[in-house]
């Protein structure tokens, strides 16, 4: 119950054991037209641009930026955590200017804060931010930042690795430019491959780009060689074959429980747990309104030894979870709910260990009453 990666169902484990055939095999690239529809699916899109990258969620996030980013170009990039630090990196070694906005860990971005950038900065080629902010748990309102970029003539780059599967992300319905995932976190596949999918302005921009991608790896018009579909398929590189087939479980275990259904589960199990965590003391790191449900982070009790406690869930329970980054380091805990992580069964054992834990540390915690609370919303929403 990390941060990612959350637990990979044996259908999933058992997908990635199957015999490795080539990368043009005609099996395999209709498995690749499969993948391609139901990451549509997932990502609410019809962008025929839409693939997983052969590499973790950081490839896709770098995808982003090589292909649509230019040399000299300005880009608006919003931090409020770990992620959003990453994609200033990104900017910075494009050769584009990033003009940064800052929100404080565990708030989400501020769309009046992105508006008078946008005004203050006329010309800028991209607003990127992190929806999910898994270094805190903060949820940004990706519909909102998107309007206000378009209205200033801005793409919109958007990195959902921890939303895809867990909380609404509407790819078309909002109009992101741009949006990268990974495998690992809500849709509990293996680590190593990266959702992308791109809009037809931002595939025009990559067509009109007067200078090569950077990358050679990433390029997407060599890329779309390879994943582009019809029958003119070309290698590019060595696709990682059995990983794949473990990205088209996970999604073919998506569309089986429903994008809308994963979305309530993953929100239901966070209502238990908050009631639990709220039932213990424990304080929430983002305000109300704003909490992601697959990352729950909240504030360390005075006097407890992080490092102590997450060794004891962690030895003795088996339980793994995620300790706070940069800034909040020692000062929180992140209790991912996850895809297959996410279960009412997760729930009640995290707060029954952690309750013991804390116990054990004679921590300032109200006892006896954590998974009450949490049994009690299970029991409201029929789990
Ligand atoms: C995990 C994560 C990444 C990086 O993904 P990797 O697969 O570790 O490369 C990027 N952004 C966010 C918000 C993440 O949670």
């Amino acid at each position: 119950m990390g941060p990612g990666p959350s637990d990979v169902p044996p259908r999933i484990l058992e997908a990635l054991a199957r015999p490795t055939i080539g990368h043009l095999d005609p099996l395999f690239v209709g498995m690749m037209d499969e993948m391609k529809a139901l990451l549509q699916y997932a990502f609410q899109t019809k962008n025929e641009l839409t693939l997983p990258v052969s590499a973790p969620g950081s490839a896709g996030m770098e995808t982003a930026f090589v292909n649509l980013i230019s040399p000299g170009d300005t880009v608006i990039v919003a931090i409020n955590g770990v992620f959003g630090g990453r994609m200033k990196e990104n900017v910075e070694r494009v050769g584009a200017t990033p003009v940064i906005v800052q929100d404080a860990w565990g708030q989400p971005v501020d769309p009046q804060k992105i508006e008078d950038a946008l005004k203050a900065n006329p010309g800028v080629k991209a607003v990127a931010f992190v929806q999910a902010e898994t270094s805190t748990g903060a949820n940004s309102d990706a519909e909102t930042i998107a309007r206000l970029a378009h209205a200033h003539g801005a793409l919109v780059i958007v990195d959902a690795v921890t939303s895809l599967g867990g909380s609404p992300l509407k790819v078309d319905e909002w109009e992101i430019d741009a949006v990268y995932s990974g495998s690992q976190k809500c849709l509990s596949c293996t680590p190593g491959l990266s959702p992308v999918s791109f809009s037809e302005r931002a595939v025009e921009v990559i067509k009109n780009r007067k200078t090569k991608v950077q990358s050679w790896f990433l390029d997407l018009s060599l890329v779309m060689s390879y994943w582009g579909g019809g029958t003119k398929r070309a290698y590019h590189h060595t696709a990682p074959i059995n990983a794949l087939y473990g990205l088209h479980e996970a999604l073919v275990i998506l569309q089986e429980e429903g994008l809308e259904n994963s979305w309530k589960r993953h929100n239901d199990l966070h209502l238990a747990l908050r009631a639990g965590f709220e039932a213990l003391g424990l304080s929430y790191v983002v305000p109300e309104g704003s909490r992601l449900p697959q990352l729950n982070a909240v504030t360390i009790p005075a006097g407890v030894d992080d490092a102590q406690v997450r060794s004891t869930l962690l030895n003795r329970y088996n339980l793994e979870i995620g300790a706070g980054l940069g800034d909040l380091a020692g000062k929180i805990w992140r209790f991912g709910l996850m895809g297959h992580s996410a279960t009412a069964k997760n729930v009640i054992f995290a707060l029954s260990a952690l309750e013991a834990t804390l116990t054990e540390l004679n921590a300032p915690i109200e006892r006896g009453v954590a998974v009450a609370a949490a049994q009690k919303v299970l029991i409201e929403k029929g789990y």
